[in-house]
């Protein structure tokens, strides 16, 4: 066997006796809106047809649940409904017959957002719409009964293999704990018992698809929950699932439900799989592992320290459904990473079960709707603006064709995103800007840099038309004192151009606020690029692995000693428009640092003496020594109007265009829509 020289494990393929996975690299299972979208399953077959394409040894689907009362949408518990996947798994096997193609059976158990859902107990989840009937017998055995129809009917619908969610909160997760199994039959009480159905679900789908069939069983081997499983009860879990028939074992690290985040851009690149290292020394069967796995030399690491034998990688999959075969071919630097933000996929499936997609990728999801076509009439194309926008609209019209010379001001690429950069867990960041650069070179796009462009240089060009993508201009308050110098915006306080004091008061607390206070609260390295100080800013211990990894363990905020506080003038929650999966994240650490947030506030003056302001209409001097203005942002136009003037032809995009609640996943996919058209 040839072994491939940088990567020798990611791309070794892996026996499994009956059948072999031709590499270590998995597509981890993503719900996408896709199940439940008009033409779906066509959809859904483009979408993972593009991904094995890619390279991927193996795939698994979203969760698709067995019955009605395990999910709110699509199911698979019939013949009828079995016909309809094969369209994905034909697709996908006709691509390469070697990708293995495994659907995932979700049970969701007290999260599904249906009346009809079902618990072992009737215990209300935090994040749950309703609460749950509890299982009598009759429904415990047709649980059993569904799971094993619908592996059975995966299989005939050409799936390789089934993976069975026993994580997260789901169904069978909810087993396992004592805190949602209250029961004292057979089901529940020791943890024999709450294990029992987990056990039997695994039995019984292993009867029901035969020996050669990959099943897969997906862990918590740390679900982060004060009171969760310990130690040995996973082992013991692991252990008797192998004995049931699973052949793989995947590590999850969650419930929903958990206060840890897991898979944020916060969260260290394999932060979790030493924990998957430990459980594999006890156990026989190969094991998976996942969570901030996004580039290959991140899972070629993985692999080397021993800590699985395939290696997930989900949302890397929606960012660049070419990852691995880029990888394969020495193209790393051409690899669109998943920047962790959850902004298009999991915030999307979480707020209220929207399509997914992707912030840097937004053809994920949408392979039949978005294509890059080469042009049959090539245009010259003046792009002004390298930020997010710029650099999306320029590199895809490059890539169909056009010529175009992109211009900007500042001396490097990338806007704003230079700015989010420097924020403390938000280095992913840069490999945007690594992958647009590489982007530019390779499609050939003429950049400027340090050329402030005006219309009549664009008029003096002979170009077809002028993309004008210029961005924003921080708004700046109407408010007496605003010239004050303890008056800072928020590009010299990240840029670090003006001193911040120790006493600060940050007005306007949305995105950029959230941000601002994150990069001046905080001490020491970034937990974002180092393990341990992750640990300790969110309690877990790793090596004594309590209950739930965290049971016990006290969270430690490093600070940098400021009194800072955040604030807005609407009566909403602090921090209400953040990310439906990751606000409560920054809204955690920065409580815990000390930040306060204060809402209601009606902005008076600044002077020497602070900021004065009416708080619910009383009065309250804010006594501080600096004030950031981080109070949004309004459009940057003043190109587009010259050139309206001069009568060239224009087309705004991303911040230039519209402003207002802009964020990166807007300029960017307004921008691939546009330059797909041109
Ligand atoms: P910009 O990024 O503002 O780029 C405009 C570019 O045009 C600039 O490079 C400028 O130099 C150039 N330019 C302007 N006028 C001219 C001219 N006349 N000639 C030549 N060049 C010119 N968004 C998210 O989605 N997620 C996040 O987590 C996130 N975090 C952020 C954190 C911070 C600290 C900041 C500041 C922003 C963050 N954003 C985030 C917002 C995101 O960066 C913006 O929405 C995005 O950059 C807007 O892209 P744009 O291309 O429209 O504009
Ligand atoms: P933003 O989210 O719209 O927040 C602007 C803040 O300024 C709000 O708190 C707003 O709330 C306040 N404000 C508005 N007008 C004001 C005025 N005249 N005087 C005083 N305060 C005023 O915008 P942003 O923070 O500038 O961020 C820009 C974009 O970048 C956002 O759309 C955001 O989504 C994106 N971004 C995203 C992230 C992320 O992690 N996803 C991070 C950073 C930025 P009140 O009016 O209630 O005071
Ligand atoms: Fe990754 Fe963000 Fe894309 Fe989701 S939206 S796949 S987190 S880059």
């Amino acid at each position: 066997m040839n072994l491939h020289s940088r990567y020798p494990l990611l791309f070794s393929p892996l026996d499994l006796g009956f059948t072999q996975i031709k590499n270590r690299a998995l597509m981890g299972s993503m719900h996408t809106g896709l199940e439940e979208a008009e033409n779906g399953f066509a959809r859904m077959a483009a979408y993972f047809a593009e991904r094995a394409r890619g390279g991927v040894g193996m795939i698994i689907t979203g969760g698709i649940p067995p019955n009605e009362e395990g999910g709110f949408g699509a199911k698979l518990s019939t013949s009828e409904e079995a016909e309809q996947h094969r369209t994905i798994t034909a697709a996908v096997h006709a691509v390469d017959p070697d990708v293995k193609i495994c659907m995932q059976i979700l049970h969701m158990g007290s999260l599904a957002p249906n009346p009809a859902c079902v618990a072992p107990s009737a215990v209300k989840s935090r994040i749950g719409a309703f609460k749950p009937s509890e299982l009598n017998e009759e429904g415990i055995e047709k649980q059993l009964l569904d799971f094993a129809n619908c592996a059975a009917l995966a299989q005939q619908a050409g799936y390789d293999g089934v993976e069975i969610i026993g994580s997260a909160g789901y169904l069978l997760s909810t087993f396992l704990v004592a805190k949602t199994n209250l029961r004292t039959d057979q089901w529940g009480g020791s943890f024999e018992n709450r294990m029992r159905f987990v056990v039997e679900v695994v039995r019984r789908v292993r009867a029901a698809v035969g020996p050669n069939f990959i099943v897969i069983f997906r862990i918590a081997a740390m679900d982060m929950l004060d009171g969760g499983m310990a130690w040995d009860e996973v082992v013991t879990l692991a252990q008797a699932v192998e004995a049931a028939g699973a052949t793989i074992i995947s590590t999850h690290f969650c419930w929903h439900e958990a206060p840890v985040p897991t898979i944020a851009t916060m969260v260290p690149r394999a932060a979790f799989t030493q924990v998957t290292g430990r459980l594999r020394k006890v156990l026989k069967v190969p094991l998976i592992t996942s969570n901030r796995i996004n580039m290959p030399d991140t899972a070629e690491t993985v692999l080397a320290r021993g800590d699985a034998d395939i290696v997930s990688m989900a949302r890397p999959m929606l960012a660049d459904p070419e990852l691995v075969r880029k990888a394969f071919e020495g193209r790393e630097d051409e690899i669109n990473t998943c920047i962790a933000c959850n902004q298009a996929c999991l915030d999307h499936t979480f707020g209220g079960y929207k399509q997914v997609s992707c912030l840097v990728n937004p053809r994920a999801c949408r392979e039949t709707l978005l294509n890059y076509e080469t042009t049959a009439r090539p245009k010259r194309l003046a792009v002004v603006g390298a930020g997010p926008a710029g650099l999306a609209y320029a590199t895809v019209a490059a890539q169909r064709g056009h010529q175009v010379t992109l211009f900007d001001a500042a001396s490097e690429i990338g806007g704003q995103f230079n700015l989010a950069k420097r924020i403390p867990g938000k280095e992913e960041f840069y490999e945007t800007l690594r992958y647009y650069q590489r982007m530019i070179a390779k499609h050939g796009v003429a950049l400027h840099l340090n050329t402030r462009v005006d219309a009549a240089l664009l008029a003096s060009e002979d170009f077809d038309e002028v993309i004008v993508a210029t961005g924003i201009e921080p708004r700046q308050p109407a408010l007496e004192g605003i010239k004050h110098p303890k008056v800072v915006s928020y590009i010299d306080a990240i840029l670090g151009r003006k001193p911040i004091g120790e006493r600060v008061a940050i007005m306007g607390a949305g995105g950029i606020g959230f941000d601002v206070a994150e990069l001046i609260s905080h001490a020491g390295p970034s937990a974002a690029l180092d393990s341990a100080v992750f640990a300790r800013e969110w309690g877990i211990d790793f090596e004594n692995h309590p209950r739930g990894g965290v049971t016990g363990v006290q969270p430690q905020a490093a600070t940098s000693g400021r009194t800072i506080t955040l604030l807005q003038r609407k009566t909403d929650p602090v921090g209400k428009s953040l990310g439906r999966t990751t606000g409560w994240t920054h809204r955690l650490t920065l409580s815990r640092r000390g930040v306060r947030m204060v809402n209601g506030v009606e902005y008076l003056k600044v002077d020497d003496a602070g900021l004065h302001t009416l708080v619910n209409s009383e009065p309250k001097l804010f006594e501080v020594d600096t004030v950031i203005v981080c109070a949004g942002q309004l459009p940057l136009r003043t190109l587009f109007d010259d050139l309206q003037t001069q009568g060239v032809k224009a087309t705004l995009v991303g911040g230039a265009f519209e402003a207002s609640e802009l964020d990166a996943k807007r300029a960017i996919e307004q921008a691939c829509q546009l330059a797909a058209e041109v």
